[in-house]
């Protein structure tokens, strides 16, 4: 038996190569070959090409619903301490991968308002805003004689951790006010350069942060249209065009804050932000108003309270079909859909 051993083995190895050969050149080969033709298609046609009937992964596979509810999550002071309107560092870092882990992936508040929602299939975009630009949302500090983003600080915290799981995405508003956003007087147009260039945005929070349902129209025009001046001065061409409100008032006409003009600068809001207290509709589904944005303030309970609301009703949850273009909602989410606010985007339902 001693002497038989090795053919034994050896005819063993042979089968199992063969047949790992064998899988290895069946089985990705399909693959590779659509997206080839596909590329070539896309270099060879100068037309564009006819929008598709269906998103790319079957919907019913992802359970895709994209009448869903969205979160724009929200945070004041992040910090040291933790209380109501204060998170600290750890638990900041610990959302995020909560986040993460329950399938959530960053979008830009505009690209929800406009209805252009990036999200891979299957999984829920989440935004996430900053109000007050408070010191813990951007510091720099010195190391090594070279001024570096303070790891223990919101954008770096952000950075690090998209950097780790580059699918989570680097999607954040900074809603600032007027005077020395996060608090460093000889480096803060730097940091709002910066934010943008990392590509996350900017937003409105008005120059005092006043309760705007107090100020006349002029006023109102004041407190919005200086702050998109002051940015357009420190980052050239960008447009402030989300307004979070000063603790979640708007002003007596809300169409002061939707658009104005102040010292013959233009402005117009995209998106205006509540302070409380929930998820927000599918920008297709009937009702949704972006100039009335409510949010979720990161607070463990409340922050406990939304995620569990999604884990136990997940038919709620918005759901990605993957692509843009396409809306894929189940038949019967169906009723909710106001096709008005569809735009370009193709309608998909599925049973
Ligand atoms: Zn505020």
């Amino acid at each position: 038996m001693k002497y038989f051993k090795p053919y034994i083995l050896l005819a063993i190895i042979l089968v199992i190569t063969f047949s790992l050969i064998g899988c290895s050149v069946n089985a990705p080969q399909e693959e590779p070959q659509i997206s080839e033709e596909t590329e070539k298609q896309e270099e060879a046609n100068q037309e564009p090409e006819p929008q598709p009937e269906e998103p790319s992964v079957d919907p019913a596979s992802v359970n895709a619903n994209e009448a869903g509810q969205i979160m724009i999550l929200e945070w004041h002071v992040i910090g040291e301490k933790e209380d109501r309107w204060a998170r600290t560092y750890t638990n900041f870092r610990k959302d995020l991968e909560t986040l993460y882990e329950k399938g959530y992936r960053l979008v830009s508040l505009r690209d929800v308002v406009t209805n252009n929602i990036k999200v891979e299939a299957g999984y829920t975009p989440v935004v996430l805003t900053f109000d007050d630009g408070t010191a813990g949302h951007f510091r720099y500090i010195e190391q090594g004689g070279k001024r570096i983003i303070d790891p223990n600080c919101a954008v770096g915290i952000l950075k690090a951790f998209a950097e780790e799981h580059p699918d989570f995405g680097l999607e954040a508003t900074f809603y600032i006010n007027y005077y020395t956003p996060f608090g460093q007087k000889d480096s803060w147009q730097d940091k709002l350069r910066e934010i943008v260039a990392m590509g996350m945005d900017l937003g409105n929070h008005t120059v005092n942060h006043h309760k705007l349902n107090t100020l006349s129209k002029e006023k109102v025009e004041e407190e919005l249209g200086k702050m998109v001046e002051m940015v357009q001065e420190v980052v050239s061409g960008y447009e402030l065009d989300t307004l979070a409100l000063p603790h979640g008032i708007n002003p007596k006409d809300v169409n002061w804050a939707v658009s104005g003009e102040y010292n013959g600068i233009k402005y117009h809001n995209k998106a205006i932000l509540l302070v409380g207290s929930g998820p927000i509709k599918s920008p297709v589904v009937k009702g949704f108003d972006p100039t009335k944005l409510p949010r979720i303030q990161v607070f463990q309970e409340e922050f406990d309270k939304w995620l569990n609301y999604f884990d136990n009703n997940p038919d709620k949850r918005y759901i990605s079909d993957g692509d843009p273009d396409t809306i894929s909602i189940p038949a019967d989410q169906q009723d909710k859909i106001d096709e008005s606010l569809l735009g370009d985007k193709k309608l998909y339902i599925y049973n």
